[in-house]
């Protein structure tokens, strides 16, 4: 018999996704947080056919399996502190949706938005990722709402989606931003959605009350400041 303690399987991606989102900090922990945050699958070579995805605009929903790559050499251990918990309670690492997990397999809800295969390369668009660019796609399977939706289901620690923050913008925010709504036309309910996550560490959120912070979307740098509980974006400059 097999001995499936010291099988190895490999898995090739079968593409990555192209996103806003350059670097971790800020990225929403879950999809569907920022649902303004688009996302591109290239399919790699030997999957660049249009024919694997063929029916799929059918579903609204699909789910993403894929590789926390960035943090993968990292490996793992048993418990992990969720940010939920404000980073000082530990749970097991299956208890939670860390990135740092045997494997290093993340799953995701995302709405489907296009599928297109021009200049003989397939891709396809989807909506309210939670993935850093770049991020290897191992797996694409539809959301199928009456298996895949319990809404009685307990969610734990997780029950509710987190409070919002409230987001403005300064006068020279707001001006940066008409310049430029024509390169990147979701760019204001972007960053208000990422903010209003309230990106900070949970060991920041009341130590450092008037710290400038920064974050990456696309090529642009964005600042912001916590004000009385309010994110208010200062400046957002082109890298
Ligand atoms: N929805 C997925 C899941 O439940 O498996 C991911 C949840 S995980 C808590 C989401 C976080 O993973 C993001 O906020 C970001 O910090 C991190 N992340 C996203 N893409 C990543 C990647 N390719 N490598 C490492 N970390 C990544």
């Amino acid at each position: 018999a097999t001995n499936y303690s010291f099988m190895t399987i490999n898995i090739q991606p079968i593409g990555k996704i192209h996103t806003p989102y350059k670097e971790k900090f800020a990225i929403p922990r879950q999809p569907g947080l920022a649902k303004s945050a688009e996302g591109k699958i290239i399919f790699f070579e030997e999957f660049n056919d249009p024919n694997y995805l063929r029916g799929i605009e059918q579903f609204s929903h699909l789910w993403l399996l894929f590789h926390f790559h960035q943090t993968a050499e990292k490996g793992h251990s048993p418990l992990v502190r969720p940010p939920r918990l404000g980073g000082n309670q530990k749970l097991g690492v299956f208890a939670t949706r860390s990135p740092f997990r045997p494997n290093g397999i993340g799953m995701s809800v995302v709405e489907f938005v296009a599928v297109s295969y021009q200049n003989k390369q397939l891709s396809l668009t989807v909506k309210g990722i939670d993935l850093l660019d770049a991020t290897p796609i191992l797996d694409i399977k539809p959301y199928v709402p009456y298996v895949d939706s319990l809404p009685l289901a307990s969610g734990g620690m997780a029950q509710h989606s987190p409070e919002l923050m409230a987001v403005t913008f300064t006068e020279q925010a707001n001006r940066q931003l008409n310049q430029l709504e024509q390169r990147y036309p979701a760019l204001a309910s972007l960053i208000r959605e990422v903010l209003s996550q309230d990106p900070r560490p949970a060991y920041h959120q009341d130590a450092h009350p008037s710290k400038t912070y920064g974050m990456t979307l696309f090529d642009l740098n964005i600042q912001w400041q916590v004000i009385k509980r309010q994110n208010i974006v200062l400046t957002i400059h082109s890298n």
